[in-house]
């Protein structure tokens, strides 16, 4: 995709409606086996889980303070991956993804557009790499973002920011890094169960207003 800052907000927006949420790729081979079985290996190393619900949902934050949060060029194979320095909040949403599954807790994507100044966004242009592969997630005053939804019913959620390190919450006040627009899942193909995101309900798969 172009990087093109003058592109106008609503032609960028669309992109990102349509824009499907990260999803590492696999050789099919020893090499991806491999460096998915590793990660996964760290989460139950670093991150002690016990088994016990609370647990099992608990933040692997391990994976933020490993990746530092950089540029990730597409498509990206989970053997490169796990070497690289920095990863996109993609990346890390869908290796966040992984280590929850193996946990057996219930995990889905989370596309995210929320507020940011127009200040904050030029500084993360000069920054940003462009070019083929690397998709803008920058508009004039909003960004894109990728997270984790996690369930233990698979009804009432939860969502990481595995990129930040930090839960996103349902309540969300208008201004700098409020969610603007969320759309999450579903936790199984074809589910349409609304999903409870605090008092907030949401049809899996569908792009919800959260704030203006
Ligand atoms: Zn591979």
């Amino acid at each position: 995709m172009d990087f093109s800052p003058s592109l106008p907000d609503e032609i960028t927006i669309d992109t990102w409606h349509t824009h499907p949420a990260s999803c590492l790729s696999h050789h099919g081979q020893a090499c991806c086996h491999n460096a998915r079985n590793w990660l996964i290996s760290q989460d139950y190393s670093l991150d002690t889980v016990g088994g016990i619900d609370s647990q099992l949902l608990s933040a692997p934050r391990w994976i933020p303070e490993r990746y530092e949060w950089g540029p990730s060029p597409w498509p990206l194979y989970w053997c490169d991956a796990i070497g690289m320095k920095k990863l996109d909040c993609g990346a890390l949403a869908a290796i966040a993804r992984e280590v929850y599954l193996a946990r057996g807790v219930e995990a889905a994507p989370v596309q995210l557009i929320q507020r940011l100044s127009s200040h904050a966004i030029g500084q993360l242009r000069k920054i940003w790499r462009d070019g083929p592969g690397y998709f803008n997630w920058l508009a004039e005053d909003k960004i894109y973002h990728e997270a984790v939804a996690v369930s233990l019913d698979g009804t009432r959620i939860q969502i990481w920011d595995a990129t930040n390190g930090w839960w996103i919450g349902p309540t969300q006040t208008e201004g700098y890094g409020a969610v603007l627009q969320v759309k999450v899942g579903p936790f199984q193909p074809d589910s349409q169960q609304t999903l409870h995101w605090g008092d907030r309900e949401l049809t899996p798969g569908s792009w919800t207003r959260i704030c203006t």
